[in-house]
């Protein structure tokens, strides 16, 4: 096993800095010297996991193989790293409350008082350990909210006596704030950074590095030496994180500041050149597109990109892959008709309707795909995408008009979408097994499952291979009693759980590229593995932008 080193992150002054982006261009850089990293969360607030909480509020709900509901930073980490994370990269206050309440009912504290310190403290550094059993060179541990909030205070404890139980060698503090401009006085101020340590302080943690947010201009040695006083940290040991327009550069930026070269010497980690030419390359190509697709996405989430995070970035991705910008434009289903969809949808060169949950805004949806049916423009469906597509072929294809799904009409005729009870009894055994017994009425089907793809399909010449492995997170499936009359009518079932009972993809092979999938092919995506199906959709797109302009 290695002795694994600890960077532990944490925020002030603002919330939304970008710790976690920060957390993930950390990791590159240090996996690109040849390290093997993970990055943890640790999210103050206390619901379980955020499975249940509005992605409006919080952001999208990201999924690991292994099925746990997380924060969307580990999409990040992922996205980063190109590794994947599990249920142990992720804990919240309220899953190790959980944890430590199971015990004390168990008995397990035997008639002891149980409070926070050391109950909830251990708990926290348990979940902390975790990461070291990953048999990793660092692990990165990210705390989320910032410094001074109440529910965070357990969690900097915590890590702070994790530098007494592992010894401050292996511990390394590194604190990331706000260095705002201040027009009026045309400077940039350093005071909010210096309440922020001061508070981080009195809690017993000296940070050992400080990161400072800054708009346009990197922070000059005064600056920097002045924070460096006052924080009472070395003056080599404060760097500056600019604004870019690209969050893929980050890693570069940070490393020009030479801030990986600063952790290696402080962890004693091998002093060796990260190897950064992929990340280069990405960025130069990022920079230099060949051309531009506009992608509509048809959904609930307006005015919140976050509550879309991975999906916004797979189509980047897929833009990568095509040498071109991905422009995206969100369209509120609930303002579509099918007499206003066409100009609502003009000059799109894609159309995708991502996952969600609940009937609003869903004939809006199902109007779209019809359009993009019809005019044979690009469609690409996600989870509920997906369900509304098989709805729209089953209605205006197959004749059968009343076609719906349990989730929008329990008492529909035909439920071609529909809650298969056996999942009830599985998930129940899983949900069982597991410690945190989070998912509401352990009802969803979560996490990777195999899905076997048929020849000479979209799919099958997108993925390059027979079989693959996608994440899940939904209640409905589709109704295979409903297969074979879908597939007399032209429909392809072009991915199927291997014991067939699960439709996983669908396409429409008479039409330049019309897809849904039951899973979120999005939560796979990297810059430098653009997800297959986002990369074969956005070539459609592009293919059909082409022609329009013919
Ligand atoms: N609401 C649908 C279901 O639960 C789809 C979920 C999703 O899109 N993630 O099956």
């Amino acid at each position: 096993m290695k002795e694994t080193k600890y960077i532990f992150i944490t925020g002030g002054v603002l919330s939304s800095l970008g710790k976690g982006i920060a957390a993930a261009s950390i990791g590159a850089l240090l996996k690109s010297r040849g390290l093997s990293v993970t990055i943890q969360k640790l999210d103050p607030y206390i619901n379980v996991d955020p499975g249940t909480m509005n992605p409006l509020q919080h952001g999208e709900v990201f999924v690991t193989d292994d099925g746990a509901e997380t924060d969307m930073d580990l999409g990040h980490y992922e996205r980063y790293l190109g590794e994947p994370m599990s249920q142990r990269n992720s804990y919240t206050s309220g899953s190790i409350y959980y944890q430590v309440i199971n015990k004390e009912r168990r008995g397990d504290y035997l008639g002891g008082t149980v409070q926070v310190i050391p109950h909830i403290t251990d708990e926290i550094k348990r979940a902390i350990q975790t990461t070291a059993e990953q048999n990793v060179d660092v692990a990165i541990i990210e705390i989320g909210g910032t410094v001074g909030d109440i529910e965070s205070q357990p969690f900097l404890e915590a890590i702070r006596q994790m530098r007494g139980d592992v010894g401050k060698e292996r511990c390394l503090y590194l604190h990331l704030t706000l260095v705002p401009y201040l027009k009026s006085a045309g400077e940039y101020k350093t005071k909010p950074t210096q309440h922020s340590v001061k508070e981080l302080r009195s809690i017993g943690i000296q940070p050992d590095i400080i990161l400072c947010r800054c708009d346009a201009q990197p922070l000059n040695a005064d600056l920097k030496r002045k924070i460096a006083l006052f924080c009472d940290v070395a003056p080599d040991a404060v760097f500056s994180s600019v604004d870019v327009p690209n969050v893929y550069e980050v890693p570069l930026k940070l490393f020009e500041e030479g801030l990986d070269q600063r952790i290696a010497i402080m962890l004693q980690l091998p002093a060796k050149n990260p190897k950064l030419e992929p990340w280069r390359r990405l960025v130069q190509s990022m920079a230099n597109p060949k051309g531009e697709v506009t992608i509509g996405i048809v959904g609930k989430y307006v005015d919140s990109k976050e509550a879309y995070k991975s999906l916004h970035e797979a189509l980047v991705h897929g833009g990568v892959a095509n040498e071109c910008t991905v422009s995206l434009r969100y369209i509120n289903s609930e303002e579509i008709t099918r007499k206003n969809v066409g100009d609502i949808l003009a000059g799109l060169d894609g159309v995708l309707v991502p996952g969600g949950f609940g009937v609003r805004g869903v004939e809006g949806k199902i109007a779209a795909i019809r359009y993009a049916r019809e005019r044979k423009i690009p469609f690409f469906g996600i989870c509920l995408g997906m369900q509304c597509a098989v709805i729209e072929f089953a209605r205006d294809v197959a004749g059968i008009s009343d076609a719906n799904s349990e989730e929008f009409d329990p008492l529909a005729g035909n439920k071609v979408i529909y809650l298969m009870t056996e999942w009830f009894d599985y998930r129940k055994q899983c949900v069982e097994q597991r410690d945190t017994g989070s998912h509401m009425g352990g009802t969803m089907r979560l996490g990777a499952y195999p899905c076997v793809l048929t020849p000479a399909s979209k799919a099958h010449e997108a993925y390059g291979k027979d079989s693959v492995e996608e994440r899940h997170r939904h209640r409905f499936e589709f109704n295979v009693v409903y297969k074979e009359k879908l597939e007399e009518h032209g429909l392809l079932f072009s991915g199927m759980s291997p014991d067939g009972a699960l439709a996983e993809i669908i396409e429409i092979p008479d039409h330049p590229w019309f897809l849904g999938c039951q899973f979120h092919p999005e939560l796979k995506s990297t810059p430098m593995k653009p997800h297959p199906l986002f990369r074969s959709f956005i070539g459609a797109a592009k293919a059909f932008g082409g022609q329009g302009k013919k």
